[in-house]
């Protein structure tokens, strides 16, 4: 509401002058919660080097933090924290988990102490209806979570909490899954997946990852294909990728660097505004794709 209108419509009122001021204040405090909820990202995270890079796609992941408040928390859907049965990260102090192997020192060197939220664990358990989410003391934050948060946050001072990926679960669970997680949103929670939309390790052309962009002609297919799909709302037909050829088959060999897109469009809603930004393919059958959904 406009100051003005909100000034005549008071006065509109025959209040007497405290309870008018009462009135004011508590309009105000109002307004001031009435704030757009957090936006919804997928990230696709590459090589996990980006942790430690300045590169194009680090840039972006920087640049897109500064679009929106600095969140209450985080709650990240990573490709590389699959269970049977799902679970949520619930220890005050999160380790760095340095899930990979073959790569230079400095990167596990790297720490990300963000702290943990054992109250964002229990709340989302808490929301979660069609299964029981345990809380877990055991994993912390994977390549799949800290390559990506340090650049959008690098001072680790929002607390991360990690969802599992059910593998025993098939895409229509978990789109239904993230849809239950609205709340959060509400609440100050930046909600993220990390994967990568294209994602086929046996394939990648190793000596032209440097190039900036490069491509085989399925994984362009595929690329273009689910941007629009993204773009148009058509979550039925990323839900049911397993139907869309060869391109999507080769492209997604197996679900995990997928399914956490799937949190994240389940949770879009009407008026929020989607955007794709890194939208690159690298290595012949990789792709940088990301994607911000945000009301403004
Ligand atoms: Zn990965």
């Amino acid at each position: 509401m406009k100051r003005r209108h909100f000034i005549r419509t008071v006065s509109a009122l025959s209040l007497t002058p405290i309870t008018m001021k009462l009135n004011g204040l508590n309009k105000l405090a109002n307004t001031g919660s009435q704030t757009a909820p957090m936006p919804l990202l997928f990230l696709g995270h590459g090589s996990p080097m980006n942790a430690i890079e300045d590169n194009i796609f680090t840039r972006e992941f920087r640049a897109v933090a500064d679009r929106f408040e600095k969140p209450r928390a985080i709650l990240v859907v990573s490709a590389h924290w699959e269970t049977r049965g799902t679970y949520v990260t619930a220890m005050e102090h999160p380790p760095t988990i340095h899930d990979f192997g073959g790569f230079p020192q400095a990167l596990f060197d790297v720490q990300y102490p963000a702290p943990g939220s054992p109250e964002l664990a229990k709340e989302t358990q808490q929301l979660i209806k069609t299964t029981d989410v345990g809380l877990n003391h055991q994993w912390g934050l994977d390549h799949g979570a800290w390559s990506v948060i340090r650049h959008m946050y690098p001072d680790a001072d929002v607390p991360v909490v990690q969802l599992s990926l059910d593998y025993g679960q098939d895409a229509q669970y978990h789109y239904e899954l993230g849809q239950q997680l609205a709340a959060l949103r509400e609440k100050g929670v930046l909600i993220v997946g990390s994967g990568n939309l294209i994602h086929n390790l046996r394939m990648v052309v190793w000596d032209k990852l440097e190039l900036p962009e490069y491509g085989y002609d399925w994984a362009l297919e595929a690329q273009d294909k689910m941007n629009r799909f993204i773009l148009n709302n058509d979550h039925q037909s990323l839900i049911d990728f397993r139907k869309q050829g060869r391109a999507f088959s080769l492209s997604i060999p197996t679900p995990d660097h997928y399914l956490p897109l799937l949190y994240v469009l389940g949770l879009k809603e009407e008026k929020d505004k989607v955007s794709l930004f890194n939208d690159k393919a690298i290595g012949g059958s990789l792709s940088m794709t990301s994607v911000l959904i945000n009301r403004n």
